[in-house]
């Protein structure tokens, strides 16, 4: 009998995997892929490095003292990162980066830079749980939410910030509200309104991550785990391979198939994860001739501009050795919660979409190379009364002794928030092993 076995190889169940075995734990990671890092998938084609999945890493001291036991060397997007635009009216607009740059940014009218003012004045919230979209109208009105918060929200979560909860979503957020009556007030003490850290990924890509972590740590590929039981004080896993028996077992994967893992262990607490809505989200990786795009980390396009690309991240210009001599690498997002049927078009029509918009915004002419990749359910969706799927969670950990469930949908979607909850969870198991 194995001491653990872990469901799922992506940042998650390998961060989990890398420090349970390093307490000298008998374990194996069982992966349903060809390939391990679940969302982490870095691509080199054509002269061009580039990620499908996440580009970018915000390290705060936690993750990046991590990546020193790892024994991988991150490298700081280059300082032009910081700047950031939001499309308006055909111009690019630096989104500003504290309360005062705001009064003076174009993104906002005089009534909408009024409303900012009156922020620390902004009436209590009248309901219990409030959606971003009706925490920011509140506080900071709704030309703050369409230019600023929604375009920021549907770079974190793909997501639809009349769905969103703020408690859930935007935790930092609701929390300066809670702690300085203001969110000004809150920004202006703690110098900053976002999560801190240094943004980072590694030579070659995000995903040297994931071959560093899996270098000492057993994982079969290709073999789905189908089913789970436990039977005293063992749990009875049913694999491709046949069957594999553990004192603990530790779920990594995404809710919708945690769901299904889960069923012979709590049938309705299967039925509650399926419901995690989970959106989906096209990627295209361009490269395109030099000199179109400012130096930055990118662009948001608000929905009121009536694009349909989400984003871009400039990435040849975050890393050195992106795209080839006298070429930049785009990344351009499309889809999530506001428009899920781009997923099922064509692959040229998303590439029409894509060559028209670049060309409409940044006059590019054209691209030398294009890559889609396409996540039917990329991003999971911490919408309001989200707290009673962590309750869940950790009520089947509770009842079922040995179990261990981590993984996006309950750590925070970030990479960052990934390996922040598993080195808990792997605490919590090595405890539990003593
Ligand atoms: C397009 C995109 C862009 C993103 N951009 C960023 C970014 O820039 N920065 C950032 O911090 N975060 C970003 N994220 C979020 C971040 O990448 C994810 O939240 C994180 O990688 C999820 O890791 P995970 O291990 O929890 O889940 P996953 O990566 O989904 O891994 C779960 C694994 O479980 C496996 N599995 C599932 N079922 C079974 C089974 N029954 N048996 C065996 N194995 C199974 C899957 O195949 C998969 O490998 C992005 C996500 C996407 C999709």
């Amino acid at each position: 009998m194995l001491d653990v076995v872990i469901v799922g190889s992506g940042i998650s169940g390998l961060s989990t995997a890398f420090r349970l075995k390093k307490l000298g734990l008998d374990l194996v990671v069982f992966e349903k892929d060809d390939q391990i890092g679940g969302n982490i998938k870095t691509v080199s084609q054509e002269g061009y490095t580039f990620e499908l999945g996440p580009q970018t890493v915000l390290a705060d001291e936690e993750v990046l003292s991590f990546f020193r036991e790892v024994g991988v060397d991150p490298i700081v997007a280059s300082p032009s990162s910081k700047n950031r635009y939001i499309y308006k009216k055909g111009k690019l607009i630096p989104l500003p980066m504290s309360p005062l740059a705001f009064l003076f940014s174009p993104l906002l009218s005089l009534s909408g830079k009024f409303k900012v003012l009156r922020e620390p004045w902004a009436p209590a919230p009248v309901k219990e749980e409030e959606s971003i979209a009706e925490f920011v109208r509140r506080r900071l009105g709704q030309e703050f939410l369409d230019y600023i918060v929604a375009p920021f929200v549907s770079g974190v979560y793909a997501g639809d910030p009349e769905k969103l909860s703020v408690k859930h979503a935007t935790r930092r957020i609701y929390e300066l509200e809670r702690e300085f009556g203001s969110l000004i007030r809150g920004a202006i003490k703690k110098k900053a309104l976002g999560p801190r850290g240094k943004l980072i990924s590694f030579e070659g890509g995000l995903f040297r991550l994931v071959e560093k972590l899996s270098e000492k740590v057993e994982i079969r590929k290709e073999n789905v785990v189908l089913r789970i039981r436990k039977k005293d004080e063992r749990f009875i896993l049913d694999t491709r391979e046949g069957k594999v028996e553990a004192r603990v077992v530790v779920i990594s994967s995404p809710a919708y198939t945690s769901s299904y893992l889960l069923k012979d262990l709590s049938w309705s607490a299967s039925l509650e994860f399926d419901k995690i809505d989970y959106v989906p989200l096209v990627v295209v990786n361009v490269g395109v001739k030099s000199g179109y795009v400012p130096e930055g980390f990118g662009m948001l396009v608000p929905r009121r501009e009536g694009k349909r690309i989400l984003g871009v991240i400039f990435s040849s210009k975050l890393f050195p050795g992106r795209a080839p001599e006298g070429k930049d690498l785009l990344t351009v997002y499309l889809g999530g919660a506001t428009d899920r049927d781009v997923i099922d078009l064509p692959e040229e029509e998303i590439l029409d979409t894509v060559e028209r918009e670049l060309k409409d915004i940044f006059s590019i002419p054209g691209f030398d190379f294009a890559h889609v990749k396409k996540w039917k359910r990329a991003i999971p969706q911490y919408t309001i009364r989200y707290q009673k799927y962590l309750d869940l969670a950790k009520e089947m950990e509770e009842i079922h002794r040995g179990l261990f469930l981590t993984g996006n949908y309950l750590s925070g979607v970030s990479v960052a928030d990934c390996i922040r909850y598993s080195s808990l969870k792997a605490r919590e198991v090595a405890e539990f092993l003593k």
